[in-house]
């Protein structure tokens, strides 16, 4: 078997990480994964002649090539690798978590402080057991701030992530109801996503949180080095200000009062504007940098984009849905946009036990007024519905399929719903 020290040669010697045998570059180092549906060992030596540098596989008949570093268990070696290149680098490291807005806070946030500090962050959403890893091997020498998101679905993930990534500074974005499935109950939510302040306050890292949020403020009570953002009795404040459909804020640095204004919709992302502000602001970056990050920085992926068409505006937030995001957008969307008003919303998936409970109450937050503007897609939604104001359907191209017949010509529409559903081939239909 191959040491980590040995592996860890090879890795500095190779330009890059691969776990995609169709995506080799030059002299890079493949990590032969399993998955379900596939076993990379048998890729190894495809990647070898593909232009690898080096393989490493956990079955012994795939290692023929001195190339081929034979370990215990692939997947456990690149975490350890992670784990050791880190180490190694002895950067800051912060890691983020947390129900809602974690993508979105993590790109705020790297933005920021990308302003002043050579700082490498997770790329897209790259947040499980396997994206954790890769974030850190992409970090290297020059690297002054690394800055990791970190995802869940069950117990115990963040508290394995943070033996990776061994972050010094931590923030929950938020704590809602997502994967309940996997986690079993709120309470479940609480603790996994609680597990990086345990981590953090028996490093003595510093945790950064909202103090507008109850649950938050309990949370990291525990913790000796804890930063407050919120509205108000927190170590920096803020208050949100409508541009609609546009989210600012007016911040309050120790020099004055800026405006940071952003490109982001939805009431939800002052906190997440806050979060990045408090954070550069502790890290020294120049207020006017930090004002310049925060407007400059672009949404992509469906998260909360504003799409115009014409006489049509769209609010696109189809990239994910819990029951806590799908409210706060849908409150956001009424309270802000002026105009004749559509939903379109779709189920909010991997809500397991709770989720016809779930999906019902979301309906019941729909005003009657909007109920006829009000279009549901998804098994969960038709079978939560009870009111035949609402029109559901099954699958997105059926809702596809009426609107073609029966065009929405002006207004303002909200697409919200898990990605499973493709809320977004209904854009199209807006071309
Ligand atoms: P994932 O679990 O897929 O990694 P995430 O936590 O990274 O998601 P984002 O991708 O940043 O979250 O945002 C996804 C959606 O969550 C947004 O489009 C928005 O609807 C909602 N959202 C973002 N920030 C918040 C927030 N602070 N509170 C509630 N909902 C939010
Ligand atoms: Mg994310």
């Amino acid at each position: 078997m191959t040491s980590i020290e040995n592996i860890y040669d090879c890795f500095l010697k190779s330009t890059k990480v691969s776990t995609d045998s169709r995506k080799i570059d030059n002299g890079c180092i493949f990590f032969a994964l399993k998955g379900e549906n596939f076993n990379g060992n048998k890729y190894a030596h495809d990647a070898l002649k593909k232009g690898a540098a080096y393989a490493v596989v956990d079955e012994k008949e795939y290692a023929t090539d001195e190339n081929i570093l034979l370990v215990e268990n692939v997947l456990s070696t690149l975490q350890q690798l992670a784990r050791y290149h880190r180490k190694q680098l002895g950067l800051p490291i912060l890691a983020i978590t947390g129900s809602n807005g974690k993508t979105t806070t993590k790109e705020l946030i790297s933005t920021v402080l990308s302003r002043k500090f050579k700082a490498s962050f997770t790329q897209g959403n790259l947040n499980n057991h396997i994206g954790v890893p890769l974030t850190l091997l992409a970090m290297d020498k020059n690297t002054e701030f690394g800055v990791v998101e970190m995802g869940a679905n069950h117990r115990g993930e963040i508290a394995d992530l943070c033996q990776i990534a061994d972050p010094d500074f931590g923030i929950i974005t938020n704590i809602g109801r997502a994967h309940l499935e996997g986690f079993g109950s709120f309470e479940g939510v609480i603790k996994t996503k609680g597990e990086l302040y345990d981590y953090l306050a028996k490093k003595k890292g510093i945790v950064f949180y909202n103090a507008d949020n109850k649950i938050l403020k309990e949370l990291s009570e525990s913790l000796t080095e804890r930063i407050s953002y919120g509205k108000e009795n927190a170590t920096f404040t803020g208050a949100p200000i409508q541009s609609p459909p546009f989210m600012h804020v007016k911040a309050n640095f120790k020099k004055g009062v800026l405006y940071l204004n952003s490109n982001l919709i939805g009431d939800f992302n002052f906190e997440n504007i806050l979060a990045a502000a408090c954070i550069g602001n502790h890290f020294n970056v120049d207020p006017l940098k930090i004002q310049q990050a925060i407007k400059e920085y672009q949404p992509s992926n469906n998260r909360s984009q504003l799409i115009t068409r014409g006489e049509i505006k769209i609010i696109m937030d189809a990239y994910n849905a819990n029951p806590t995001s799908m409210r706060a957008s849908i409150e956001s969307f009424l309270e802000n946009l002026k105009g004749e008003k559509f939903l379109i919303l779709g189920d909010m998936l991997e809500l397991g036990e709770y989720s016809i409970e779930e999906h019902a109450k979301i309906v019941g937050t729909i005003p009657t007024e909007i109920r006829n503007n009000a279009f549901l897609v998804g098994d969960e939604f038709s079978k939560a519905n009870k009111d035949v104001s609402i029109k559901t359907f099954i699958h997105v191209d059926e809702l596809y399929a009426y609107l073609k017949n029966e065009p929405i010509k002006n207004g303002n529409i909200l697409i919200k719903g898990s990605r499973g559903i493709q809320l977004e081939k209904v854009l199209d239909l807006f071309n």
